[in-house]
């Protein structure tokens, strides 16, 4: 769900190369791989919901694909598991050993049940072919050049806010999660991927819980928007909280977020800002 022109930058760089393949379908490879980073799969809702039965095979024949190729090159594999293989949860914070609270037949299940086998799959591998397969679980994540309809609940409110549109708060607002910036994440996954013998689960989060209101009201100030808050119905197993316990990440990998919210959204709302100065489509 992201852009050519994320990584038109990269394209002049000899040591980039983009292939443009679906990994529900195995991937011939012929170069040596070191490294696989899995991080196929829409993780929006909105997106993910589009086409659930894709969605459920990307998690699952697309990582039994890359698990495949991995084995074939003896090289290491890390998988982008989520912090929805906790389902609603019932424990705050979730740690990694939490089994978690999700809909099998809900209309989030493609997404979560799908990457909760996912990660069966990467464990089973690692046992059964000695593989060094690895585990993170994301929690929200977001940053500049996400797509402006991307459909989560940071890209939707600045979107609303920059163009003095009605803030969207699905429910009361009360709900919470805990966000990360991207490049947070990024060093979360590095750090991961170096640890030899490590392979998780590990959450990579930002441990400070925001309210979805209280969001919506930091963007319209930072923006200094005219924007009004406008209530819509709660999507169905919506999750009420989430927010990681990060101790694992701090001691197996020395990694915890440096990001504070309002510094991530700055970087944010100016992406954004640009965009749309530059004239790229809003809706
Ligand atoms: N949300 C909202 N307005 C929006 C988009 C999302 O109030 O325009 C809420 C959504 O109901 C959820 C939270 O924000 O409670 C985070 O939603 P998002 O889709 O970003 O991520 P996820 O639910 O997968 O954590």
């Amino acid at each position: 769900t992201g852009q050519m022109r994320n990584i038109e930058p990269l394209m002049s760089n000899p040591n980039f190369k983009f292939i443009n393949h679906d990994i529900i379908k195995p991937l011939n490879f012929e170069e040596r791989i070191d490294e696989i980073y899995n991080l196929a799969c829409p993780a929006s809702p909105p997106h993910y919901q589009k086409d659930p039965v894709f969605t459920i095979n990307t998690c699952y024949l697309g990582m039994t694909n890359m698990l495949e190729l991995a084995k074939k090159n003896k090289c290491k594999i890390l998988q982008a598991s989520t912090s929805e293989v906790y389902g609603d949860p019932l424990e705050h914070p979730q740690k990694e050993t939490y089994w978690g609270h999700v809909n099998p037949i809900g209309p989030r299940s493609c997404y979560d049940e799908g990457k909760r086998v996912a990660e069966t799959l990467v464990l089973n591998y690692r046992l059964q072919h000695n593989l060094r397969a690895k585990i993170v679980r994301i929690f929200n994540t977001y940053g500049p050049r996400m797509l402006f309809n991307d459909g989560r609940v940071v890209s939707n409110f600045i979107v609303q806010a920059l163009k003095n549109d009605p803030i969207t708060i699905y429910g009361d607002g009360s709900q919470t999660r805990s966000f990360c910036y991207v490049d947070d994440l990024i060093r979360g996954f590095l750090a991961c991927m170096g640890k030899e013998g490590f392979y998780g689960p590990v959450n990579l989060g930002n441990p400070v819980e925001t309210t979805i209101l209280e969001l919506a009201n930091i963007i319209i100030e930072m923006t200094g928007s005219k924007s009004k808050l406008v209530k819509q119905p709660l999507p169905q197993d919506d999750p009420t909280r989430r927010n990681p316990d990060i101790s694992i990440a701090k001691k197996e990998l020395g990694w915890e977020p440096k990001i504070v919210l309002r510094e991530g959204l700055a970087k944010t709302i100016a992406d954004f800002d640009a965009r749309l100065k530059a004239g790229e489509k809003a809706y």
